[in-house]
């Protein structure tokens, strides 16, 4: 079990990157001396390592050695379910990818059990990693999680209600084993392995099937009070509008889903299948598919105008799968978050549309493990801590 003061040291490198032991040190009010010896253990058990030496400003000054996550201390299995199916990977400590599969898709907890149980070992051996190595595994999904218990409490997607799934896998696996939400996972994996390293205030909002949101607050994942931080997808955006699966009117994700528009797009009788179609109708002028794509990003658009509001965020990534929040739907979204935002507020909101691939949330999910075993975030029973 690693100490406060020892997961304050590997909480700062994640924050800020390679750092040498006097600006550690002077960030933690630590002595030198007392630095140098948690560090040194920390090294001792292969977490930290020695990185590049920096000259500071000028080369004229002692060079000081900087201090980093050690990436191949041990490796992370992350998965997420998807509609398409049930992408894992295998990853180490600073996000390498060192092995990826899309597993069968399934929505039956005992099954998803089955896939990571048969899946793991030909994962392990693409990379020539030993299981002794793995750390942690996570899995993230679109529904509520408990966070402490790692219980998905309700997805309305996947049909469930109070489902233990990380007991279940570490049951099976032998592995410490976490549940995430999708969206919490993307925003730490962003945290972490990506391109928010720099950030302190960001939110995610990821298109999908239903509609995901996170925000990083002060530097740390704002789950709130019953973590149900983030559930644009669930917000009143027309009164009295059509039936949700979460059993409101209305919501978010009867407009803006990719459920929604795939949905209003068969009910127009139009020939797609996914939003990059109803993308591809509206460009050759097809009204319907416009006024889809029209409705839906204008929704999305005032959303995220809210989200702006409340927190505040110095960035927004809008993250969708392969382009498909593209054209059209990109466009009439940033016109309606300029329309509906404060001026003031929007002007200094960088809005990033993000096309990321199918590991994504699986990539979010080795973060979420990761993040586990080197600060510990009240694990599932039985997790295994850094030592
Ligand atoms: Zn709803």
């Amino acid at each position: 079990m690693l100490t406060s003061s020892k997961r304050a040291i590997l909480q700062t490198l994640i924050d800020r990157g390679p750092l040498s032991r006097a600006a550690i040190a002077e960030i933690l009010g630590l002595s030198r001396a007392a630095l140098s010896g948690l560090s040194g253990e920390l090294i001792d058990a292969g977490i930290l390592r020695e990185a590049e030496t920096s000259y500071g400003s000028s080369r004229l000054g002692r060079p000081s050695i900087l201090l980093e996550i050690n990436a191949s201390h041990g490796y992370l299995v992350g998965m997420s379910i998807e509609q398409f199916g049930c992408p894992m990977v295998l990853a180490d400590l600073h996000g390498t990818v060192l092995a990826q599969a899309i597993l069968p898709a399934t929505r039956v907890p005992e099954e998803v059990v089955d896939i990571i149980e048969e899946g793991l070992p030909a994962l392990l051996s693409m990379a020539g990693v030993e299981r002794a190595s793995v750390l942690g595994l996570s899995v993230a999904l679109s529904g509520f999680v408990n966070h402490s218990q790692s219980v998905c409490l309700q997805s309305a997607i996947l049909g469930w209600a109070d489902v233990p799934l990380a007991r279940m896998v570490e049951e099976r696996v032998g592995l410490p084993t976490s549940l995430e939400n999708n969206a919490n996972a993307a925003a730490v994996g962003e945290k972490l392995f990506g391109r928010g390293k720099e950030q302190v205030n960001f939110s995610v909002v990821t298109f999908g099937e239903s509609i995901g949101c996170s925000h990083y607050i002060d530097g740390r994942l704002y789950r709130g009070h019953a973590g149900g931080a983030g559930e644009l997808a669930h917000c009143t955006i027309e009164l009295d509008g059509i039936p949700c699966r979460c059993g409101k009117r209305g919501c978010l994700d009867t407009i803006a889903s990719r459920h929604a528009v795939v949905s209003a797009a068969h009910a127009a009788t139009l020939p797609a299948e996914s939003p990059q179609e109803i993308e591809e109708l509206a460009k050759t002028g097809n009204p319907a598919a416009i006024g889809i794509l029209h409705r839906a990003g204008n929704a999305l658009g005032l959303a995220i105008s809210h989200l702006i509001q409340l927190n505040n965020p110095e960035r927004i990534v809008i993250a969708s799968v392969d382009g498909a929040v593209g054209g059209l739907f990109r466009t009439v979204t940033k016109q309606a978050i300029d329309a509906y935002v404060l001026p003031q507020l929007g002007s200094v909101t960088d809005i990033r549309f993000d096309d990321v691939d199918e590991i994504f949330w699986a990539r979010g999910a080795a973060a979420i493990a990761a993040h586990r075993y080197l600060i510990g975030a009240g694990g599932a029973k039985g997790s295994r801590d850094a030592a």
